[in-house]
């Protein structure tokens, strides 16, 4: 064999690209990715076996923030609660970039068989849960982690500065608690700090492991929810002209609220998905009710379409009540909402074939609009933003049927923690060295 089918085989060999990427990896993507894979495996199983919910990850910021001292980095921590930051000086002038990766878990138990599934247990919202890392956010620390230690080996032929952003709470905070990537910006994070880019990833069961998914433009969801109550006037069931019924007054409400996807919105231009979650209203069979109360998520693309949602829901429960001689109360949207995650086109164009390089060409693939949100997008919003997925599913097994995230059976391949660390190392330093390719 030539020398260098030898040395892409033994890259094979390591778990490196496949035989038809188009370009090579960057060796010392390579070479950190070799000398890392064990510690990053470590890390993780660590992190999984004690998961901690939102704005409770002490023990998690605690390992992040000795690891980052450990290295000879400064971190500042308890930024919005339990967030780390530390910033990277390369040896030579460059841009500025933030590598953000999310600390939480979830109120869900367990149900994997790996030897480090977690038996933690919390109380949540007054019950007792079990805690999991059941969106794989151990996976996101563990890899930054990695990249953190493979940065700085490399700091003096570095060009620029990272910022390795550490944040609590991506999955939303506690009742009457503030926290997550807007807290952190409102903490400052980005003032002291102006990144020319940030860069995130998730890994996903949706996808197997060495496949990626990404797309310039709007990728996830804004995710706004939304309070009506609608008032109506109590009287006898046998009688309803004695009062006003707001339970047929809120049916119409929630049927009519049917008509602002289907009949006011330009879906051809992008989709949009109004839900009601739940109806209360009403004790007794032969009693009319004071009052309903109704609840629900708004999901879009555009901040535009979003916008007028929220004003044609509030138009809608307002009117339709009144047709009933009912009156609202409309909280439309509520608070701790996530904009739309938009990846920047030029930034996403001009990464896409460093992620190419981790993965192979054809492995890069469109993963369509996702009807889910990701607080990423506070980051986003501020400077240009590029978020991708990282596939979790062991290969030969079908990623479409697989226990999604967020399920107590979300499995992680550990080969995901790879292919992470890789795609995230080459895209930091190839938009570090100002590659312009593709
Ligand atoms: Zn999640
Ligand atoms: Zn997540």
């Amino acid at each position: 064999m030539p020398r260098i089918a030898i040395l892409l085989s033994i890259l094979i060999a390591l778990g490196g690209a496949p035989a038809h990427a188009q370009e090579a990896q960057r060796s010392e993507v390579a070479e950190a990715a070799n000398a890392l894979r064990g510690k990053v495996v470590a890390w993780r199983r660590d992190i999984h076996q004690h998961p901690e919910l939102g704005n409770r990850e002490v023990r998690t910021a605690a390992l992040v923030a000795n690891h980052l001292r450990s290295l000879g980095l400064e971190p500042t921590t308890g930024i919005a609660t339990t967030g780390v930051t530390a910033v990277l000086k390369g040896g030579k002038p460059g841009p500025r970039i933030a590598l953000r990766a999310d600390m939480d878990a979830l109120p869900v138990t367990e149900r994997t068989d790996v030897p480090f599934a977690s038996t933690v247990t919390t109380t949540f919202r007054g019950e007792t849960v079990g805690v999991m890392h059941a969106c794989g956010h151990d996976a996101h620390v563990a890899i930054l982690m990695g990249l953190a230690e493979a940065l700085v080996a490399m700091r003096d032929e570095l060009p620029g500065e990272i910022m390795f952003l550490f944040q609590p709470a991506e999955e939303g905070v506690p009742q009457g608690e503030v926290g997550g990537a807007k807290e952190m910006l409102a903490q400052g994070v980005f003032e002291t700090f102006k990144p020319d880019a940030v860069f995130g990833l998730h890994v996903g069961s949706a996808l197997n492991v060495g496949q990626i998914s990404v797309r310039p433009g709007p990728m996830m969801a804004a995710s706004d929810s939304f309070e009506i109550t609608v008032n109506g006037r109590q009287t006898h069931g046998s009688r309803p002209w004695n009062g006003v019924d707001p339970i047929v007054a809120a049916a119409d409400l929630v049927s009519t609220a049917q008509t602002i996807v289907s009949r006011r919105t330009d879906i051809t231009r992008l989709p949009a998905v109004v839900t009601f979650g739940a109806i209360k209203g009403g004790i007794r069979h032969n009693i009319i009710p004071e009052s309903v109360e109704l609840i629900g998520t708004i999901r879009t693309f555009d901040e535009g379409m979003r916008e007028a949602i929220f004003a044609d829901l509030r138009n809608v429960s307002e009117h339709v009540a009144a047709a009933h001689g009912a009156t609202v109360e409309a909280t439309i949207p509520l608070d701790h909402n996530y904009p739309v995650t938009a990846n920047d086109p030029g930034l996403t164009a001009r990464m896409m074939p460093s992620l190419e390089k981790a993965v192979g060409t054809g492995n890069v693939i469109d993963p369509g609009l996702i009807t889910g949100a990701e607080d990423f997008s506070f980051f986003a919003r501020e400077v240009p933003g590029l978020y991708f997925f990282v596939g979790a599913t062991p290969q030969g097994v079908d990623a479409t049927t697989a226990p999604s995230n967020h399920s107590p059976e979300f499995y992680l391949d550990e080969g995901a923690l790879d292919v992470g660390l890789r795609a995230m190392l080459q895209v930091a330093l190839d938009y570090l060295d100002g590659e312009v390719e593709g």
